[in-house]
């Protein structure tokens, strides 16, 4: 019996440093000092020995008893520490490692571009207006002085809704519409996006305008060459030089086309002003007395002037973009550029 007690010392000892994790040094505890377990076992054998060694190996019993539950808990302790250790390099965090930035938008170049059109005409006085993309033929074409069999239609190269019911071409219609709910005087800017079926580098089936429209009481051309100037010097710098060629629109009378000195080689002639020295920029004119009266203005009384400007294209010759693609594609290589 005496040897049964320190065989089971020693296996006891050994299978306590041997257990590799907590769970396996309770399952080795069980085993024992269990209920079941090995040492309830000889303690209860030693009731069947004679009564005079009883004390003798009671005491040996439980002095291997306590071995083993001091055993058990140093172990524990020890495995207890080595799991905090380990679970606080698992989540342990650098607070010197720079964090990572989530990725910041901005405003698209087209919406720039646009606001610092509107931006100046503002400042001028020009209060925003705006109007569907959807529009009737009749505010399309037929009010701005452009009836059905009129060549200027052709073209336009229209998108039919249906019969009747266009994508507009352009932002002109809107002037109609501000000028039937609103007495003279009258001086908006409209932005908004127009649509033509037409597909290369420098055209898109959509694209953005800017139209400007102005109604008082003595309005000449002169006004609009002066706001036209200013914007346009603002817009591209004061050394821009300017030129009003003559031109045709229906709805105005007369009109002009507007140049620039070519933004790239200041007028000496490259391949994006195609050698001319000059870059057409928007189209403008005098409103026509036969729009006014669709308006039902009185044009003995009032006149008037409108120009439209595409601001893709502005915002290509602003940023030397080669095709106007790139502004619609959302390529964030590309405007992250801006
Ligand atoms: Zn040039």
């Amino acid at each position: 019996m005496k040897e049964q007690i320190e065989a089971l010392r020693r296996e006891a000892l050994d299978a306590i440093a041997a257990a590799g994790d907590l769970k396996a040094l309770e399952e080795t505890r069980v085993r024992l000092l269990g209920r079941k377990g090995r040492l309830t076992e000889i303690l209860r054998g030693i009731s069947q020995t004679p009564p005079e060694d009883r004390p003798v190996l009671g005491q040996a019993a439980n002095a291997v008893k306590a071995d083993i539950t001091a055993a058990i808990e140093a172990r524990r302790n020890a495995l207890e520490a080595q799991a905090e250790s380990e679970r606080a390099r698992a989540e342990w965090v650098d607070l010197s490692l720079p964090g990572r930035r989530p990725p910041r938008g901005h405003m698209h170049v087209i919406n720039q571009v646009y606001d610092e059109i509107l931006d100046i005409f503002h400042e001028l006085g020009f209060q925003v207006a705006t109007g569907p993309d959807v529009e009737t033929e009749y505010y399309n074409f037929d009010s701005l002085n452009t009836p059905p069999d009129h060549p200027a239609r052709d073209s336009h190269d229209t998108f039919f809704v249906k019969p009747g019911v266009v994508l507009r071409t352009h932002t002109s219609p809107v002037q109609m519409r501000v000028m039937e709910k609103t007495a003279p005087p009258v001086a908006v800017v409209v932005p908004g996006r127009v649509y033509r079926v037409d597909y290369d580098a420098s055209h898109s089936p959509m694209f953005n305008q800017v139209e400007g429209l102005l109604v008082d009481e003595g309005v000449t051309f002169a006004d609009l060459k002066g706001s036209l100037m200013l914007f346009i010097h603002r817009f591209f710098g004061r050394d821009t030089r300017v030129r009003f060629r003559p031109h045709f629109f229906p709805f105005t009378e007369p009109s002009a086309e507007v140049d620039i000195s070519c933004t790239v080689c200041k007028g000496q002639g490259c391949r994006v002003c195609k050698h001319s020295g000059w870059l057409e920029i928007l189209g403008c004119g005098m409103v026509h007395p036969n729009v006014f009266a669709y308006a039902k203005y009185d044009y003995e009384k009032y006149t008037g002037y409108a120009f439209g400007m595409g601001v893709d294209r502005i915002a290509m010759l602003r940023h030397a973009i080669s095709s106007i693609g790139h502004l619609f594609e959302n390529d964030l290589r590309f405007l992250e550029q801006f």
